[in-house]
């Protein structure tokens, strides 16, 4: 059960979110539509506890995986390694196998930089999967994919929510992405932003 009450944020001295306040079951997928610069990365980064400087609380899980609106990947380490270095405990067969998973099976050794951008994405899916989140936070997972890259990595994020069932915190400005992953759609709007 992830418990958010966000009475205020702001940046020197500037309202950004305004009472956002919701709590996500477990299991549940909630997304966060809303146009850009309203908060939503924000609100992700408070409910991930990246930001602390706000006025409110936030109840969350340990095990957590937070996918960025940017793959951030280790650099010079290979797609494995991205995964078996930052997952303690974690195999290199179970780490071949979510890569498998994710269609990268023949991908173990190379860098993220010999990846293309759909196929970096993946690995950041397969990453944060890895750890068996109970608590799964994605900043647009989507967003500047061509369209078939799009439906691929929503497809294969709908079947590893459905086999992992984390409760799950996404953000999109795309309405149908929303409409087909999340149980539970809430919307940003007005200045500071509330839940609409
Ligand atoms: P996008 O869809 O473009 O990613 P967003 O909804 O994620 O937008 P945020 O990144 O959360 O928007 O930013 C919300 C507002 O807070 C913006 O006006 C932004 O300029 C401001 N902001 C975000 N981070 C900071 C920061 N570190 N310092 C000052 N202002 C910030
Ligand atoms: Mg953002």
């Amino acid at each position: 059960m992830i418990d958010v009450e966000i009475r205020q944020k702001a940046f020197n001295g500037v309202q950004v979110l305004c009472d956002v306040a919701f709590s996500i079951a477990s299991g549940e997928t909630v997304a966060i539509l809303g146009p850009s610069g309203i908060g939503k990365s924000t609100l992700l980064r408070i409910v991930a506890g990246i930001d602390t400087a706000f006025d409110g609380r936030v109840t969350r899980p340990e095990r957590m995986a937070i996918v960025f609106q940017e793959p951030t990947l280790l650099p010079w380490r290979s797609a494995l390694l991205n995964l078996t270095l930052v997952h303690e405990g974690l195999g290199d067969a179970a780490a071949r196998e979510m890569l498998a998973k994710v269609g990268l099976a023949n991908k173990a050794d190379q860098f993220p930089g010999q990846l293309s951008l759909g196929q970096q994405r993946r690995l950041a899916l397969a990453r944060a999967f890895a750890g068996q989140p109970e608590l799964l936070i994605m900043d647009e997972p989507f967003v500047s994919l061509d369209p078939e890259t799009a439906e691929t990595m929503l497809a294969l994020t709908e079947a590893l929510i459905a086999e992992a069932r984390p409760s799950t915190l996404f953000v999109t400005h795309a309405r149908p992405e929303a409409e087909r992953l999340a149980d539970r759609i809430l919307e940003l709007r007005g200045s500071p932003a509330r839940l609409a």
